[in-house]
């Protein structure tokens, strides 16, 4: 058995008025922003989701229970932070991340080397471990037409302890 583990995430919020637009921990002016109880930065939630899965934490709902007041509007750069350090206690480090957003607007590319950056921050990594990229659906689905952002993310774990 080797000791590299493989984990994906995938994650939805639905946009609505009067929020926030949190990608990769990067807040970007757009005219509608995600729902969540945290700050439903939903492509740091599907990375977090990918390490937990590739290091058998479970999930990010069993992490943070959106139940649990601690957790509202909180940043979700914060809780990658605290998935990082348990990834770590369990011996594992990150050999890479490899993200995507799928929204139909804004223009997420002035933006994605900021996202990889702050991943990569908050996990302790070099930045060139971490890829975030973004497409949009072709105007199909609820992310085609503006209803809510989806993020997929695979990563990529070592067992170095
Ligand atoms: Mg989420």
């Amino acid at each position: 058995m080797t000791g590299l583990r493989i984990g994906h995430g995938y994650d939805v919020h639905r946009l609505t008025e009067g929020r926030r637009l949190v990608l990769g921990g990067v807040e970007i002016p757009w005219e509608k922003g995600l729902l969540g109880h945290s700050d439903a930065d939903v492509l740091t939630h599907a990375v977090m989701d990918a390490l937990s899965g590739a290091a058998r934490l479970g999930d990010i709902g069993k992490l943070f229970p959106d139940t649990d007041p601690a957790y509202q509007d909180i940043s979700s750069l914060k809780l990658l932070r605290e998935v990082g350090r348990l990834l770590g206690k369990k011996g594992f480090a990150v050999v890479n991340v490899d993200a995507v957003l799928l929204a139909q607007a804004p223009k997420i590319a002035p933006y994605k080397a900021r996202m990889a950056e702050n991943l990569a921050a908050a996990l302790g990594v070099e930045a060139e471990q971490v890829n975030v990229k973004a497409t949009t659906e072709e105007g199909l689905g609820f992310t085609g037409d503006g209803s809510g952002m989806a993020a997929h993310a695979v990563v990529l774990l070592e067992k170095i302890l």
